[in-house]
């Protein structure tokens, strides 16, 4: 008889279970209709943000970049990049068209966790002291002397309002960070300040979002880059934009008629877009409620934590994992996007990597092959609004420059309404952990991708990583930005 009974109230829980995971995913639908209106809505949502200065959620900050590189840099520069997680320091030593990269180094440090919410000053003290470390290690190659001053690429992976292209304030922190005292100040002043107490000899002569940086990295290589993504721990765009349609711009017109736009799409918002209770709660639970509402939905900061708050609804209806709830289901950020993107890359017969994971993230054992599909149907539904939100975003901008195939953008590298000649080549680059190491993501983002941009368009847009070029893009602006170029010529 107790068996009799647990087995109906285990049949009972499953189905609650089944009916969870069901509404959720009926809460995440993307069919192709409503990612229509998505790139739509992006589209709009960029134009307001030209427009006038707080015009759209979307800020479509002009980045003070008009020009990109073209492999003349020449010289030894630094670059800086602060991400989400880490930062890198390198140094490279360019050599022009025929030399190019003729060497490289660099170092990453992970940033102490309890630095993400120390004050200004305590971040870039630290950041300049690695720095410091790594100039110190130098070789040969280049030591200044009397007044000189090295010359560094600012990777500033946060959305800031440029003055300049050297200096700019600090919209708002974003992907957990919390630090006092910088939001509305110029980062660079704060970083500059740091050298000088640590006694380094170094100015920042470019200061450029990392979206910027992998824009700059990819067309060093590859004319044909027009976009560039970040996929990791936060998301964000930019693109090459012309000049004159950016209507809030006061400044003089650049002589290249062109400027690089930073979208910060991760803020972008539109009432198309699927949310669910998992996703509200995410937000309100956040130290930046109301923010980034695009970011909290597609990158890995926020993806394993919303597999998480599904688990945990399924635990407290319907004892999925049994009674008592285990107590790190219920705590924050305890299932990573990396652990997310293992189990649902689980290829075994009996999903023993998602035990594996529910035990390391959860400490939860002994659970069923039934239980363990749930989890990974989770996963997968997560995973897939993600990836093909990202898509419908990166069609959007396609959109806007008119390399979409449908001929109504407003770039001058559209293919015009009447004009017909040979579709351009379009490049995307791509950077960040997401997008590089979770192989599902990747595939329901490119599909969405063609879906919405039909298969002959989408031959002629190519979507290609490009690994840490942030660093070294940043290092090319500031080549082609500095004072002094031929300074630095070794
Ligand atoms: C920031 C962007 C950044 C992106 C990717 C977002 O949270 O707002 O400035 O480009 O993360 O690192
Ligand atoms: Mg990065």
């Amino acid at each position: 008889v107790v068996i009799v009974s647990r087995r109906i109230r285990e049949r009972g829980q499953r189905a609650k279970c089944l009916a969870i995971l069901d509404e959720f995913r009926n809460l995440c639908a993307t069919p192709v209709s409503r990612l229509r209106q998505i790139v739509d809505a992006m589209v709009v949502e960029m134009h307001a943000g030209l427009a006038t200065e707080g015009g759209s959620r979307l800020k479509m900050l002009p980045s003070f970049v008009d020009v990109l590189p073209t492999g003349d840099e020449k010289g030894l520069y630094y670059a800086l990049d602060l991400g989400g997680t880490n930062f890198r320091v390198l140094r490279v030593q360019l050599g022009g068209k025929e030399g190019r990269v003729i060497k490289q180094e660099y170092e990453e440090v992970s940033i102490p966790h309890k630095l993400m919410a120390a004050s200004g000053q305590e971040l870039f003290e630290f950041i300049a002291k690695e720095l410091a470390h790594f100039v110190n290690r130098e070789g040969d190659g280049f030591r200044p002397h009397g007044n000189q001053k090295r010359e560094l690429g600012f990777t500033f992976s946060f959305p800031v309002n440029q003055t300049s292209i050297n200096s700019g304030t600090l919209v708002q922190w974003t992907k957990g960070f919390t630090c006092d005292g910088v939001p509305g100040k110029n980062v660079v002043q704060f970083l500059e300040e740091a050298m000088e107490k640590v006694g380094l000899k170094m100015r920042v002569t470019a200061l450029v979002n990392d979206t910027v940086g992998t824009l700059a990295g990819g067309r060093y290589w590859n004319e044909d880059v027009m976009v560039a993504i970040i996929l990791g721990t936060g998301t964000n765009a930019c693109y090459v934009e012309r000049a004159d349609t950016i209507n809030k711009w006061n400044g003089l017109l650049p002589k290249s008629g062109t400027m690089v736009i930073n979208t910060e799409w991760g803020n972008f918002w539109s009432s198309h877009l699927p949310k669910t209770y998992a996703d509200e709660g995410l937000d309100a639970d956040s130290v930046n409620p109301g923010e980034q509402g695009f970011e909290k939905l597609v990158s890995g900061m926020y993806m394993g934590d919303i597999v998480r708050r599904v688990l945990l609804k399924m635990a407290q209806e319907a004892e999925i994992f049994g009674k008592p709830i285990p107590p790190k289901l219920m705590q924050p950020y305890t299932l990573s996007t990396p652990h997310m993107s293992k189990m649902h890359g689980d290829e075994t017969r009996d999903l023993r990597n998602v035990a594996k994971v529910l035990k390391d993230a959860f400490n939860i054992t002994n659970t069923s092959l039934t239980v363990r599909k749930i989890v990974y149907m989770i996963c997968d539904v997560v995973c897939e609004r993600g990836g093909r939100l990202a898509g419908a975003g990166i069609v959007g901008i396609l959109k806007k420059i008119g390399r979409d195939g449908t001929g109504t953008g407003s770039g001058s590298w559209g293919q015009g309404k009447n004009i017909s000649c040979k579709p351009r080549r379009t490049v995307v680059a791509m950077d960040g952990g997401l997008y590089e190491h979770y192989a599902k993501f990747r595939e329901y983002l490119q599909a969405a991708a063609t879906e919405l941009l039909g298969e002959e368009v989408s031959k002629n847009v190519v979507i290609e990583l490009s690994k840490d070029g942030s660093g070294i893009g940043a290092a090319l602006l500031a080549a082609s930005h500095s004072p002094s170029p031929t300074r630095n010529t070794v």
